[in-house]
């Protein structure tokens, strides 16, 4: 018998026992990226917890549905598109497949569904009409709102009151809007926007629905965990459980909410807004993705981690370590529930990764069967799972700058610029283009690659 699964709960803010609906089908909705750029390390931390998260849910129940959308309709795409000069078709594939490459290249399992919003607004159209038909919705000059105090429990899981929403200043205001603190079901596309034929005229749904209708499709009216950042909690997390309860008049949407907190550099939030990112992609044959993995599962999915130079090297020494008892790729030993514990309670990784540590310490002085149980334990989340020579080539193809240090000297060389000693500028560009790297100055900001 395996012990129980235990989960923070944000829509109770509490540790609560994880009881799922139908124990021979589990079911689980993370909210996955808009492809408008390349994914970043900050969107890897939900990508690589919630595929721990599904690998726990599979030990313990014989079928476990995880579904992870793709949004490829957004107003940051048509934007990123019209900036690239490129069509919002070619950009989405592009950004859709260095996504999926990301994912692989983190040693992450496909989720059993990944829908695109673009495939699924005729289901969105019918949830629609289903919100007007019970007067949850209206439409007005072509745009169809959610009335959000219509909804009793609006606000619940955001712990907020619709008297502080209505006065909130951050909610956008439109004349076709009935109450500031309605949202958009649908609204027209421009000329030249993707579109779509509607009651209400041609047109594309709002964000937040797409979600409501790809995991009604998938997982049904109710189901048992819906995961995502903490900053899609609202307004993203709240509308979907607003438009699906109402829609399909249903008591829960999702029983748990699981959000993870943010990955940051110099304590702030890793976000292209704040022009901080760290691309996965640039991570690629320069390191392995077990080293990003790792250091993704140091902290618990509930603390904010800090990216930092000293994690990647810490993470990279610990790995060659355990390589030096590592014995082949694709064991199939059981992992120990005891092992396995700190994962069950609230997916504590750090606790697992010292479970790991202990491991490894036995299999260093001990035999063959040491040695399995501990690789069987390191594969069981996704390490280990190169072989030893893979392993070694990448490393040594190591960059020999950090991205931290990138960073530092791209600043400086925005000092430089500053003060007009456009000489020593151009010196940092040339220093960091003799390591590999390519810096490119856009819209006020400074970005780079690896050649
Ligand atoms: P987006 O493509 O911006 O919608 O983000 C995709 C996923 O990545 C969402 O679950 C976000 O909450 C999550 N995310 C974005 N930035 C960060 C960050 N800095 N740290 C952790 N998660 C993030
Ligand atoms: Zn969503």
């Amino acid at each position: 018998m395996t012990k129980d699964i235990f989960l923070t709960n944000n829509l109770t803010n509490k540790k609560e026992k994880f009881v799922p609906i139908d124990q021979n089908n589990v079911r689980m909705y993370v909210c996955g990226p808009t492809v408008y750029d390349d994914p970043h390390i900050g969107n890897a931390r939900p990508i690589v917890i919630f595929d721990i998260f599904y690998k726990i849910l599979k030990k313990k129940y014989s079928s476990v549905t995880y579904v992870r959308n793709i949004t490829d309709i957004d107003d940051k795409i048509i934007k990123s598109a019209k900036e690239n000069n490129i069509s919002i078709s070619e950009l989405t594939i592009k950004i859709t497949k260095s996504f999926y490459e990301d994912c692989d290249f983190l040693k992450c399992e496909e989720p059993t569904h990944q829908p695109k919003a673009t495939e699924h607004v005729d289901l969105m159209i019918e949830m629609i009409l289903e919100l007007i038909k019970k007067g949850f919705a209206y439409e007005n000059n072509h745009h169809v709102y959610f009335e959000v105090k219509k909804f009793k429990d609006y606000g619940k899981l955001s712990n907020k009151k619709l008297e502080d929403l209505i006065a909130g200043s951050r909610i956008e205001v439109s004349e076709n809007k009935k109450n500031s603190e309605d949202f958009v079901l649908w609204k027209p596309s421009l000329e030249n926007e993707p579109s779509w034929n509607s009651p209400w005229g041609k047109g594309r749904p709002g964000w937040h629905l797409e979600c409501s209708a790809m995991s009604k499709k998938f997982l049904g009216n109710e189901f048992d965990i819906h995961g995502g950042g903490i900053d899609l909690i609202f307004p993203h997390h709240e509308n979907e459980i607003a438009q699906s309860r109402c829609a399909n008049d249903t008591k829960v949407f999702a029983n748990y909410w699981i959000h993870n907190a943010f990955l940051t550099m110099s304590n702030e939030k890793m976000a292209k807004s704040q022009g901080n990112i760290l691309k996965i992609k640039d991570f690629r044959g320069k390191i392995s993705g077990q080293v990003l993995r790792l250091a993704l599962m140091s902290a618990h999915y509930k603390q904010p981690l800090d990216w930092n130079d000293k994690l990647l090297t810490e993470c990279e020494n610990t790995l060659t370590k355990w390589y030096n008892v590592f014995l082949t790729t694709n064991l199939h030993s059981e992992v120990s529930e005891d092992i396995l514990n700190p994962l069950y309670d609230d997916l504590n990784t750090p606790g697992y990764i010292a479970n790991l540590h202990k491991l490894y310490d036995q299999a260093f002085k001990g035999n063959d069967q040491d040695k399995k149980i501990f690789t069987s334990a390191c594969n069981f989340v996704g390490l280990l799972s190169e072989t030893k020579q893979q392993w070694l080539n990448i490393k040594e193809n190591k960059i020999s700058i950090t991205p931290k240090d990138i960073l530092a000297k791209i600043d400086l060389r925005n000092k430089a610029r500053q003060n007009k000693n456009y000489e020593e500028a151009d010196k940092i560009r040339d220093d960091l283009l003799d390591k590999g790297v390519l810096i490119e100055d856009k819209d006020g900001k400074t970005l780079w690659k690896f050649r």
